[in-house]
């Protein structure tokens, strides 16, 4: 078995590359490093059994010979990168997406894709099941993402209908961990950085907005459950632990025993309201559900990056 992964040195990628080797596959890691880390394979290069090599999807993927699944991750998910990185964002959910589509379909891989709940934009109902077909604003500051994913899942299916290619989504619900970047913008590694520094919490708006957080074993066993599966529909994939983000901000503030305080700062933009995954599918379909307390996941996420101070 061998398996190439787009973004394998990111954040999901990397523990989607360790849990290959550990099934004995070899393992190609196609990343341009641009939030990526390779000190996220430092584990798995020292299996013998990982190929790296330092690319840009976008501009296309140099690897040799066939490969018997192509796992597309690549992407910047952070909406700070959204506007710090707008045309990597919009590339790699465009011309990436089909560079890693037309290479599976020349050696006859299997696709599988990487998708999001941000193709539900901002909900009206709640929790989202994957048959909701979303409210995402085209010309929004997260649209070079959210359109991204939502033109990539239309290719994935393109090439499903009419090239009889064998391919997987998973919506990813808002996934955290070890190897989350510390400074990457997003929610758990700015509050938990914050929190073990002493320095303010920064909630944006009022802070009523609500998120489900999915530890990132529990959604790579999804994402595993799924490629093993022959459910070629999208499933989402994430946790019914819905929280306002001005209670994970305690919540944070408590695990870590911190002394900060929260702020409030403006609201983002476009900043979904509620947001929180309808996982029938993934039960029914996978067997899927998640197994990782909250507290013990932030607890694992939390040491990660008291190490890394
Ligand atoms: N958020 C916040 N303070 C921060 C970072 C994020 O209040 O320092 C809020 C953000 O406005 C959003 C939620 O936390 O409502 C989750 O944000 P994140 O960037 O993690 O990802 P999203 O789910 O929005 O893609």
């Amino acid at each position: 078995m061998r398996v190439l992964i787009t973004g394998g040195a990111g954040f999901l990628g990397s523990h989607l590359t360790d849990r290959w080797l550990e099934r004995g596959a070899d393992v190609v890691v196609v990343d341009n490093l641009v939030t990526g880390d390779l000190r996220n394979l430092d584990a798995a290069r020292a299996s013998g059994r990982l190929e790296f090599v330092n690319a840009d999807v976008s501009e296309g993927i140099p690897v040799d010979g066939d490969v018997d699944w192509l796992f597309h991750f690549a992407s910047p998910a952070s909406p700070v990168d959204f506007t710090r990185r707008p045309f990597d964002v919009l590339r790699v959910g465009s011309v990436g997406t089909l560079n890693a589509l037309e290479f599976a379909n020349e050696r006859g891989a299997k696709f599988f894709m990487a998708s999001t709940s941000e193709v539900y934009g901002d909900p009206e109902i709640s929790p989202q099941p994957e048959t909701y077909l979303g409210r995402v604003n085209p010309i929004g500051p997260r649209a070079v993402y959210d359109e991204g994913k939502r033109f990539s899942e239309a290719a994935v299916m393109a090439y499903h209908r009419h090239k009889g290619m064998d391919t997987r989504i998973v919506r990813f619900f808002n996934t955290y961990g070890p190897r989350m970047r510390a400074d990457d913008g997003r929610v758990v590694p700015n509050f938990v950085m914050q929190a073990l520094r002493n320095e303010p919490i920064t909630v944006y708006g009022e802070g009523t907005q609500t998120r489900s957080f999915g530890y990132v074993d529990d959604s790579i066993e999804g994402v595993l459950r799924l490629a093993d599966s022959d459910c070629t529909e999208p499933v989402n994939i994430g946790s019914q632990w819905e929280f306002t983000v001005v209670d994970f901000a305690r919540l944070v503030i408590q695990l870590t025993g911190s002394k900060s305080e929260i702020v409030h700062l403006p609201p983002l933009p476009d900043d979904p309201r509620q947001r929180r995954p309808d996982t029938t599918r993934a039960l029914e379909r996978l067997d899927w559900k998640p197994t990782t307390s909250l507290e013990d996941g932030l607890r694992a996420t939390i040491e990660y990056f008291r190490l890394g101070l």
